[in-house]
């Protein structure tokens, strides 16, 4: 194992999935990765996500509620937002976004409202968010065409169409790519990675999910963020130290509070 350079802008470290060799694994992905934000999901990820945060120097936080757990959330969730929004390590809001993909997740109104809840959360403290977009491709473009602006954003593991692509790129919002992007069906991803402008690139796993090829279907974790950016560097004909340089500088030029 050596030094890749890269960062995992995305993943769940705090995912039960790693209770058993949580650290072991921490301690050898800090011989190989530059850097990890670990999003939080709701309270208890996020609280978790900040304690990673404080123990490892490599690793950063993000705070909010994904659009899958927003039943019985609490009436004051954005003043424990704001606490954490001014720790040192908590460089974004997220994931937060909109879910239509399960029926049991909370009416679209709903999703809208507390997603542009913690936006405007984010802008008062001039954090970038981190954007979860299933199946909600329509509403979500609209919100960026008409509400929301002032804010920097990723669109995490972004599976839009082109068009959406151009329209979020013409506005300079960042994309993260991971393991779907080496899938063998997944050629609209690819398109879109050689369509956007090289500076609004990101890579990622969303570890534990989404594993990319040859691990498909194993437990993912950040280190597999070296064959998303290997497939990557493939697909656009680059190098693959300058393509994880690159998106290096891109992850620190959005996440901005990062040392
Ligand atoms: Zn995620």
């Amino acid at each position: 194992m050596s030094r890749t350079g890269l960062w995992d802008s995305h993943g769940h470290l705090d995912d039960e999935a790693f209770d058993a060799d949580r650290e072991e694994l921490i301690a050898q992905l800090e011989q190989t990765l530059d850097g990890i934000v670990n999003p939080g999901c709701d309270e208890e990820s996020s609280a978790k996500a900040v304690a990673l945060a404080e123990k490892h120097p490599f690793i950063y936080a993000a705070v909010g509620y994904h659009p899958e757990n927003l039943k019985g959330i609490a009436d004051n969730y954005l003043e424990q937002l704001a606490a954490w929004a001014q720790h040192p390590k908590v460089v974004a809001i997220g994931e937060i976004g909109l879910d239509y993909y399960w029926k049991e997740n909370e009416p679209r109104e709903v999703q809208k409202r507390i997603f542009c809840e913690q936006v405007d959360l984010a802008k008062q403290f001039d954090l970038p968010i981190i954007i979860h977009d299933r199946d909600a491709h329509g509403d979500m473009l609209e919100l960026f065409q008409k509400e929301i602006t002032g804010v920097q954003a990723v669109f995490h593991c972004f599976s839009g169409s082109l068009e959406m692509a151009k329209e979020l790129a013409k506005r300079g919002y960042y994309f993260g790519f991971g393991g779907t992007s080496t899938y063998k069906n997944a050629q609209k991803v690819r398109e879109v990675m050689q369509y956007i402008p090289k500076e609004l690139l990101l890579f990622e796993t969303d570890c534990p999910y989404l594993t990319p090829v040859p691990f498909r279907g194993k437990r993912n974790n950040p280190g597999y963020v070296e064959y998303t950016a290997r497939n990557a560097a493939e697909v656009l004909g680059m190098e693959f130290e300058e393509l994880a340089a690159l998106a290096t500088a891109n992850t620190k030029r959005l996440f901005k509070k990062i040392k």
